[in-house]
């Protein structure tokens, strides 16, 4: 018999749009596009983030507004509402819970493991914890010792750790250079494409 199915996803760039290319947009701070996409070390661009927030004088509460304006990705829902038919579905992102949360709600609150921003008294985002290093790779390894058959999909550097952990990992809209720095993993553009992709794999009708 086959085992039961775990599906992991990445969030941005995957069910919702980069939340941080959204703030740069709607505050006009250009350096804050940068995502893991260009720099994949993400603790050296999480502290040029929070330097940029800081000099720019921008709280929690002026980056949950712009957040709250974003939707899910066109076609997102349906695809989640897909999966969660047929397996278990589990988002491991790196963001945090207090950015994710007006997102989650869009989304109708799917299981999320993510990391946690550290709020001073007058607003302003002080610092972040990461829960643990590594955290989408030690999560899937984690259900496949709970003996789970693991799947997973993502679009940049800090999913290539989890795509290659998992039983079957694959590209969803990479930017370009990255399949060729990581052939292994199949690239998917639609959620059809992924939706298929998992069918067969995981066997999910
Ligand atoms: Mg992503």
């Amino acid at each position: 018999m086959q085992k039961p199915v775990i599906v992991c996803l990445d969030l941005e760039g995957v069910l919702v749009p980069e939340i941080w290319i959204n703030v740069a947009l709607k505050t006009g701070i250009e350096e804050l596009k940068i995502t893991t996409r260009e720099m994949p070390n993400y603790d050296n661009l999480m502290k040029q983030r929070l330097a940029i927030l800081d000099r720019h004088h921008l709280q929690l509460g002026d980056i949950q507004e712009v957040i709250g304006k974003m939707g899910p990705m066109e076609g997102a829902m349906d695809f989640l509402s897909w999966l969660r038919e047929r397996c278990q579905v589990i988002i491991l992102s790196d963001t945090f819970y207090q950015f994710a949360f007006p997102l989650m709600k869009q989304l109708g609150f799917p299981t999320l493991f993510c990391n946690q921003l550290e709020i001073d008294g007058a607003g302003r985002i002080a610092n972040y914890r990461m829960r643990m290093q590594n955290q989408k790779k030690h999560s899937v390894a984690a259900f496949k010792s709970l003996n789970f058959f693991t799947m997973a999909a993502g679009d940049a550097y800090n999913d290539t750790a989890m795509l290659g952990e998992a039983d079957a990992g694959f590209f969803f809209r990479p930017p370009d250079h990255l399949p060729k720095e990581f052939p292994q993993f199949p690239v998917t553009q639609t959620y059809g494409e992924l939706q298929e992709r998992f069918a067969k794999v995981g066997n999910l009708r």
